[in-house]
């Protein structure tokens, strides 16, 4: 099954519960015919949308092989609709399209499907026609998939006509990151390495390497967007008003800053990823562990000794820190104080 399949969702309750209610609904045949996915990838979200949408129209629910299930996930189904935004405003034009498309009959058996991406890039007149759609119907046969990375820029009228879902994907650093994450990468484990070892033991040298890590993520962050102005001195060119220019700007400025905010949880992330890998190292060995089996073994020497001292019971408590740090993360402002505190608990651990 389709849905059994997916490889970037992470294994959690939230999840889990989604998938459970989407497939007894495929199953039953009750189908909302409205949903909202949200989720920190539209990639993720939209291959999402296309397995559930196979899912909804397949003989067996989401075989992943008939010609329903392949040409769904082709997009190139006769009954369905796929609309995205024409750079970054998702325009009346192509709700209309989606009207059309929604009230005209089916091609074949089964259920219309409409994939609106990045709903969120809808300007006012597009949020009102579809809401529209939204509270009338034209047929009871059509199902609309709505995604989004980000539900509060939705009108919510809109959303509270959806089944929303909210989706945790597996994180990936992309290539743009990598360089970035190198630099963190090597800054961090110099620096554990120093709190670790006995004569750096101050807190000064550890609140000091916290804002550096969280300094170099925010630049970085900051450049992942595009180029705004470059766009708006084009659209200037091209006739458009003093009005039209502001609110194409501030769509901008606020895609740019989802996309920091994004890249910046990476990178966060990965910090954490790094202080679990050296925690869980200083654990093994002080249970008997080997040096092969280390996550580090380049650091053994340094592991070994700090596992002598090991406070066992810190050990294990920090690192239930710093997964629980993870999970209220998206939703917090204090990631440099969470990472301060992680870091100082790492320098008491002996
Ligand atoms: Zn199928």
């Amino acid at each position: 099954m389709l849905l059994d399949s997916i490889d970037f969702l992470q294994k959690n309750n939230r999840n889990t519960a989604n998938l459970k209610i989407l497939r007894q609904s495929l199953e039953t045949g009750s189908l909302s015919h409205a949903y909202l996915f949200c989720g920190s990838s539209i990639e993720h979200l939209s291959k999402l949308a296309l397995f559930f949408a196979s899912s909804a129209n397949c003989e067996q629910n989401g075989c992943g092989t008939c010609n329903i299930c392949s040409n769904t996930l082709k997009e190139i189904y006769s009954n369905l609709l796929v609309i995205e935004a024409d750079g970054i405003i998702l325009t009346k034009e192509k709700v209309v399209e989606l009207q059309k498309f929604a009230s005209m009959s089916a091609h074949s058996m089964g259920k219309k499907i409409c994939i609106v991406k990045e709903v969120e890039l809808m300007n006012k007149e597009a949020s009102n026609r579809f809401l529209k759609t939204l509270e009338d119907p034209p047929d009871a046969n059509s199902i609309f998939i709505l995604l989004s990375e980000d539900l509060s820029g939705i009108l919510p009228t809109i959303v509270s006509r959806c089944s929303v879902f909210e989706w945790d994907f597996i994180y990936e650093s992309g290539d743009d990151g990598k360089i970035d994450n190198y630099l963190v990468a090597n800054k961090l484990d110099d620096g554990i390495r120093k709190i670790l070892s006995a004569n750096h033991n101050n807190p000064v040298f550890v609140l000091a390497l916290s804002m550096d890590l969280i300094d170099i993520l925010k630049k970085a962050s900051l450049t992942k967007g595009i180029d705004w102005q470059e766009l708006i001195s084009k659209i200037k060119s091209m006739g458009a008003t003093a009005g039209e220019i502001k609110k194409i700007e501030e769509k901008i400025k606020a895609k740019n800053k989802r996309k920091a905010d994004k890249y910046y949880n990476l990178g966060i992330n990965n910090v954490f990823d790094i202080i679990s890998a050296w925690l869980e190292d200083i654990i093994a060995v002080r249970l008997g562990a080997s040096r092969e089996v280390l996550n580090n073994g380049e650091n053994y020497s340094i592991i070994k000794e700090t596992a002598v001292e090991l406070k066992i019971e810190k050990a294990f408590k920090l690192l239930e820190d710093i997964e629980n740090t993870r999970n209220y993360l998206k939703y917090s402002i204090y990631t440099e104080l969470a990472l301060d505190n992680i870091l100082l608990k790492l320098q008491g651990l002996c």
